[in-house]
């Protein structure tokens, strides 16, 4: 069963109107949702204290939506609140994840789940970036992208075909043939290099520190690059990397830079590498982060930056449900 959130408001205190709206709400939601009469559970409102013409649940009767339980609850009187709003929670057998829907100047209430957004979440290697968009992403039920993930398989390319990262000529004949594809599977993000599914091998540590250097080439950038405003232009998203704020998505209405301190980042990455099955020192490890830190930061091409907009989290003390906290927080607070 899902929970399908949604509000709508009205200009004046009259029943007709009233009636309008609540119909026009709910066959939003039916639709949206691809939901027929069978599959609603129950819905109830709530509406602000200055509607006291008509029950929503009663106009919802009266649009046809008899074939589930109304209920229809008045709301406290909170003074910075909207006024005339009528919010609606409906309670959905569906496999799908719940659209939300605010229509009118509701619209402004949930900017994040009703208009389409874009969030940067930009930082060093083992910051806890793809962890938190990954929560993210689920929470807001926007699309997820992982960039790292497209130049590792830039990196694994150049390994499959024996060609030096050094060789910018060479490697900017493989960028010519790529076929690199990002696909996604039960919600997972999953990377796809001539057609194989790589999204276990690209993340070899081998493969982590070539794709550091390969991610400084402009002929690989410029193709990654594109690829990630493509996939961005068409759907909410959360985009994780190190250029997103500054190069990938400027206009980004939300933008977050996650640090830590290099030795809780490479405790975090041994961590994970011996879930994974690497069991690499971690004096290696907090070696690699460092120079693969200086790498980024020194590289020509879009270099990992704060954006000037972005704000700064350093999650070296937090943790992960924190770091989501902190920025769910600060998005409301932006809406
Ligand atoms: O985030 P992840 O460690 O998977 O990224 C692998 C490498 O890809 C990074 O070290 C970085 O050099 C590069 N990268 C980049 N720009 C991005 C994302 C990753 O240069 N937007």
């Amino acid at each position: 069963m899902i929970a399908i959130r949604g509000a709508t408001t009205i200009e004046s205190d009259c029943g007709g109107q009233i009636k309008e709206r609540v119909k026009e709400l709910l066959c939003e939601i039916k639709a949206k949702n691809g939901l027929s009469d069978g599959d609603f559970v129950c819905i109830v409102f709530t509406s602000t204290a200055d509607i006291r013409s008509y029950y929503p649940a009663k106009a919802a009767r009266e649009a046809g939506f008899a074939f589930c339980p109304l209920f229809s609850a008045l709301e406290p009187d909170i003074e910075s609140a909207l006024k005339l709003c009528i919010r609606v929670l409906v309670f959905a057998e569906c496999k799908a994840p719940a659209k939300h829907i605010y229509l009118h100047a509701a619209a402004a209430l949930r900017k994040d789940i009703s208009q389409r957004i874009n969030i940067a979440l930009d930082g060093p290697a083992g910051s806890g970036k793809s962890t938190v968009a990954k929560i993210l992403g689920k929470k807001l039920n926007i699309l997820c992208l992982d960039t790292g993930a497209m130049y590792r398989a830039c990196a694994l390319k150049c390994i499959k075909e024996n060609v030096s990262v050094f060789d910018e000529p060479a490697v900017a004949a493989l960028m010519d043939g790529i076929a690199l594809e990002v696909k996604y599977v039960e919600g997972e993000q999953r990377t796809y290099l001539d057609g194989q599914d790589v999204s276990a091998e690209i993340r070899k540590p081998e493969v982590s520190m070539l794709a550091s250097s390969v991610s400084a080439l402009g002929c690989v950038r410029e193709k990654m690059v594109a690829l990630q405003r493509q996939i961005a232009s068409k759907t909410s998203c959360i985009l994780d990397g190190r250029d997103i704020g500054t190069n990938v998505l400027p206009d980004a209405q939300f933008k977050f830079y996650l640090t830590a301190l290099p030795e809780v980042r490479a405790e975090r990455r041994a961590k994970e590498n011996l879930q994974k099955g690497y069991d690499i020192p971690y004096g290696q490890i907090l070696k690699e982060i460092i120079e693969r830190d200086e790498r980024d930061k020194n590289r020509k091409i879009a270099p990992l930056t704060v954006a000037p907009d972005a704000t700064v989290i350093d999650s070296s003390y937090m943790t992960v449900e924190e770091v989501v906290a902190f920025i769910e927080n600060k998005m409301q607070e932006k809406i």
